[in-house]
């Protein structure tokens, strides 16, 4: 999805993927960020054609139907506000499938299988008990939106008041992406899903009201001002014209900032999809919050020669966490090793009082099957790793980020599910019912070495297919 926006430098109308996280007119050349991203923020859909015209075009229809006396008496543009969320569900199946093996015999095979899928719920945001459009479908997807802005939508146009809280379609989307059940061939038995990287917009979607007169007999229709159908649905339109919003806007539309560091004024490398920002020149890092940069601190773990070895570094949060369920907690290497045994014989005095951390990959993924591995073994492993923060890092290749810390910690949860093996009952059990309770975060950025499509981790040895990253 587009959003249409004018160029905030030169007027222009462009566009904005809705996914990128920064903005380059294709006019003036300008790089801007747009900001509130990661917050709610309301936009509206543009009708195509005026009411009048969809309204003389709906009575020449219903007079070839029913030739009687029949006019408009009043007609207005309506808006619905429909709440918007998009993300990437990660879903863990535990469970057995019913499979045909190659001589005919029927048998049932353990089955482990992780799923990720990019997922859009569109549900009103309005008291829809009594309108027949629940969900705007897919073919939003397709449309341009715009920023929520008042004039542009029509002065006199009503709004339809949100009565679906924030909080309330998060619990929404919560319950829609947690049904999920067997079929005939496949029998769970233990399943999670997360929603990684949701964002929540208020999308106000235009209808049309007329009141059609005849014969003195009023009658009220509702026409979709895209599709141009007439809707089930009902409006008490005085008290709609009473109520009025006013040109008050219900969440924060698009702003822009420089693309800039805010420390030294460099201008950021041109990177659509990081969210956070490494400044080459005085080497911070950078997220936008709330409209204004907000420090990140990281660290780097330097691999010994690092000007002349090429390393390629990718950022990974590191999550300390405790894993806690009703029964117990989970605190130490002791404890996380009981869960997921290592086939070697641990150093238990080197293990009892380190805690547990979680890595997860903070680099653009294309294969979420193969990073899900890689991650599950690192952390399984809970390597110690040299760590500095530099003066400079321009010298570096550092990956761009793409999951922020929240989504990692989303991530961390799905992870224990990736460490479970299908056949250890227990360690089922505790993951179940487990939370993690975090205490320490770190964005750590760990050397690579590229060869033969494989980019090798230079400490801990692991592997991981290049071509299962997205970098740029
Ligand atoms: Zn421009
Ligand atoms: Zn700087």
């Amino acid at each position: 999805m587009n959003i249409a926006i004018n160029c905030p430098q030169c007027d222009a109308e462009v566009d904005l993927a809705e996914e990128d996280t920064v903005f380059r007119c294709r006019y003036c050349g300008s790089t801007l960020k747009p900001t509130g991203r990661n917050q709610v923020q309301s936009f509206f859909i543009s009708p195509q054609e005026t009411a009048q015209k969809i309204g003389k075009a709906l009575v020449r229809a219903l007079k070839a139907k029913n030739p009687k006396q029949l006019h408009i008496a009043e007609h207005h543009l309506l808006y619905a506000p429909y709440w918007r969320v998009t993300g990437m569900i990660f879903q863990w199946l535990f469970g057995r499938k019913y499979f045909r093996a190659p001589g005919g015999d029927k048998s049932w095979k353990d089955l482990k299988k992780l799923r990720a899928t990019p997922w859009v719920h569109t549900f009103p945001a309005f008291d829809a008990s009594k309108w027949g459009l629940f969900s705007l479908g897919l073919r939003v997807q397709a449309l341009k939106i715009w920023p929520f802005n008042k004039q542009e939508m029509g002065n006199d146009s009503l709004l339809l008041k949100q009565t679906i809280s924030f909080k309330e379609a998060i619990d929404h989307a919560q319950s829609s992406i947690t049904k999920q059940g067997g079929s005939g061939s496949l029998q769970v038995h233990m399943a999670t899903s997360e929603l990684v990287g949701e964002r929540y917009s208020l999308l106000y979607f235009p209808f049309y009201y007329y009141t059609l007169k005849s014969n003195g007999r009023k009658t009220v229709l509702i026409v979709d001002a895209l599709s141009h159908k007439v809707i089930k649905g009902s409006v008490d339109i005085d008290e709609l014209k009473t109520d009025s919003l006013g040109s008050k806007i219900p969440y924060k539309p698009l702003n822009f900032i420089p693309y800039n560091c805010p420390n030294c004024g460099w201008e950021f490398s041109f990177r659509p999809h990081t969210t956070i920002h490494f400044c080459k020149s005085c080497s911070r890092a950078w997220q936008e919050r709330e409209g204004a940069y907000v420090a990140v601190s990281y660290k780097i773990s330097l691999h010994d020669k690092p000007a002349k070895t090429h390393c390629k570094y990718l950022a990974f949060w590191r999550l300390t966490a405790t894993i806690k369920t009703p029964d117990r907690e989970y605190k130490t290497l002791t404890d996380f090793y009981d869960l997921f045994p290592l086939p070697r014989v641990l150093n238990q005095e080197a293990i009892r009082n380190r805690n547990i951390s979680f890595y997860i990959p903070a680099f653009r993924i294309k294969n979420v099957i193969i990073v899900d591995k890689f991650a599950a073994r690192l952390t399984q492993m809970q390597p110690t790793f040299a760590e500095s923060e530099l003066d400079s890092t321009e010298e570096l290749d550092l990956s761009d980020i793409w999951l922020p810390l929240n989504e990692a910690k989303e991530m961390a949860h799905v992870l224990l599910y990736s460490m479970t093996k299908e056949t250890h009952k227990k360690t089922k059990e505790v993951v179940k019912k487990a939370e993690l309770q975090f205490m320490d975060t770190t964005l750590l950025c760990l050397p690579f070495m590229e060869k033969d499509f494989y980019l090798r981790e230079t400490q801990t040895d692991l592997a991981l297919q290049t071509n299962a990253l997205d970098l740029d």
